[in-house]
């Protein structure tokens, strides 16, 4: 029954809204600098978002899809479908995760696509539907390759994808505070997650786990929350606007490529580091002057 199993956020709307429902009340229940945490336009343009990202998604699903299975087609080994293996799906899948979240802000290509899911300056339910137009369509899905290499069907990676999204929703809220101890230490939450949306100078690059937070404790990027966050990217867009939000890294792009003089120059622009930019900038405007 691989073939069959469900892309699973599509199914999930009604629990999204509930949970949403829940929060507003929670929020409300805490007096009006919490219900401040809620703006409508922020939270309208977060929705526009969300279902930008499905039709999208569904729309590049074939190309995605053919790209797995010839993969898969030229696989290192068949693997059945066990309890065992499906936790070997789950932790793989999780750093496969682990390696496109970490290179959609250490690579300004991934980055363009991924930023939007950070310009809310808001941390709430609403924000975790703020997701892209056009990390699909970049290639983000070549992070997931190789578990098809490996064995795994496209129907089972396409479902645990979907599961891990599913996960990711309940960690973008401040209703909860911090979870015990041992689900800290292994376990992506709100706290751990609220670090990786702020913009504070510590927690800038931290906390990219999806499901599971060990990668960060191994791969030397988590910091645990202490200060409170300030939500948003380091220049905030100041837009409610969907395609701004979903385009406007693509545009700096753009600008920065004809600008800069170099082909090094250039191509930083484009696979850079996105905290670079700004010193890269400078140096080139000096060149200019
Ligand atoms: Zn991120
Ligand atoms: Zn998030």
């Amino acid at each position: 029954m691989a073939n069959a199993l469900p892309y699973l956020v599509f199914y999930a709307i009604p629990f999204f809204a509930l949970l949403m429902a829940l929060e507003a009340v929670w929020l409300r229940a805490r007096g009006a600098r919490a219900v401040a945490q809620y703006e409508r336009k922020d939270w309208l343009s977060s929705i526009a978002m969300g279902i930008g990202n499905m039709l999208v998604g569904a729309a590049i699903a074939p190309v995605v899809h053919a790209a797995m299975s010839f993969v898969y087609a030229h696989r290192l080994s068949d693997i059945t479908m066990s309890a065992q293996s499906y936790v070997a799906l789950v932790l793989l899948e999780d750093l496969a995760y682990y390696g496109f979240h970490r290179a959609s802000h250490e690579v300004r290509y991934f980055w363009a696509g991924h930023v939007n899911h950070h310009s809310s300056e808001h941390y709430n339910l609403g924000t975790a539907m703020r997701q892209s137009w056009t990390s699909w369509l970049s290639g983000g899905w070549v992070f997931w390759l190789p578990l098809c290499w490996l064995g795994f069907t496209p129907s089972w990676v396409t479902f645990q994808i979907g599961l891990s999204l599913l996960y990711q929703y309940w960690v973008h809220t401040e209703a909860v505070g911090r979870m015990p101890p041992w689900f800290e230490a292994v376990m992506s939450t709100p706290s751990s997650h609220r670090v990786h949306h702020a913009r504070n100078a510590q927690y800038l690059d931290k906390n990219y786990g999806g499901i599971f937070i060990v990668w960060d404790r191994w791969f030397g990027t988590f910091v645990r929350e202490s200060e409170r966050p300030t939500y948003g990217i380091v220049t905030p867009i100041k837009s409610f606007n969907p395609l701004w939000i979903a385009v406007h890294e693509w545009v700096a792009i753009a600008i920065d490529v004809g600008c800069f003089k170099g082909a090094r120059a250039k191509l930083t622009a484009i696979f850079g580091r996105p905290s670079e930019m700004d010193a890269l900038r400078r140096s080139q405007k000096r060149r200019r002057v």
